[in-house]
């Protein structure tokens, strides 16, 4: 449903939301964080943070363990695992992207960009945007296939999320084998139309649709951390 006609509007805003206005957006929303909001900022003396990291380096992201965990800025990655469910069609793939017993070292030396997840491959491009270094996903951060080393890291993962810099909840996807970016609408981009005032000038309206902001995916609200 299109309320102005394309022909008079000229597109000055990207089409998809992997570009510089979202990683403005959200650059401006975290120092706005930073600035004002004190109960934002990690709270002294109860700061847990994780034993294990990814860190990215230019073609790929190597999995780090910290000795001592220390404070530093790094995002989470909240997002939907395929079903765990062998017969699902996205079940292989998924599970290629999890730290093994059996992959861990491999991981330590590097992954390829091409072999991450594409829900992994663009947290990776917002976290870089951000001048950031360091990104937590679960199924790489926790060894999957190591029940000792699950219960200790899931006992720490509210921790995790709260000591986070920022946390991705990717909402508008069905699971982390797709991307989380999306091409906007129409719509709801900024376009540009010149008008004439009343004295006889001409400016410039910038105007769209409103977009809907509610989310799709509520279970992120009834998660426990
Ligand atoms: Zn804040």
């Amino acid at each position: 449903m299109h309320r102005f006609s394309k022909k008079v509007s000229r597109l000055i805003e990207e089409g998809s939301t992997r570009g510089a206005t979202t990683f403005n957006f959200v650059a401006d929303c975290l120092s706005r964080c930073k600035a004002k909001h004190t109960g934002c900022l990690p709270q002294s003396g109860i700061a847990k943070y994780p034993t294990r990291m990814l860190r990215i380096k230019e073609h790929c992201v190597q999995l780090v363990e910290l000795q001592t965990p220390s404070p530093m800025d790094y995002i989470c990655l909240a997002h939907r695992w395929v079903p765990q469910d062998p017969s699902h069609h996205g079940y292989e793939v998924s599970r290629r992207c999890c730290t093994l017993k059996s992959n861990i070292l491999r991981h330590k030396d590097g992954i390829q960009m091409e072999d991450l997840l594409p829900a992994y491959r663009d947290a990776v491009i917002l976290t870089s945007a951000l001048g950031l270094q360091y990104l937590w996903i679960d199924s790489l951060c926790i060894i999957q296939d190591d029940q000792y080393d699950k219960e200790i890291q899931i006992a720490n993962m509210g921790n995790v999320y709260l000591n986070s810099y920022m946390t991705i909840a990717t909402d508008t996807y069905r699971h982390h084998t797709e991307t989380f970016f999306s091409e906007r609408p129409w719509q709801w981009r900024a376009h540009k139309e010149s008008i004439h005032i009343a004295n006889g000038s001409e400016c410039g309206v910038y105007f769209r649709e409103r977009p809907d902001h509610s989310l799709g995916w509520t279970g992120i609200f009834e998660r426990g951390w």
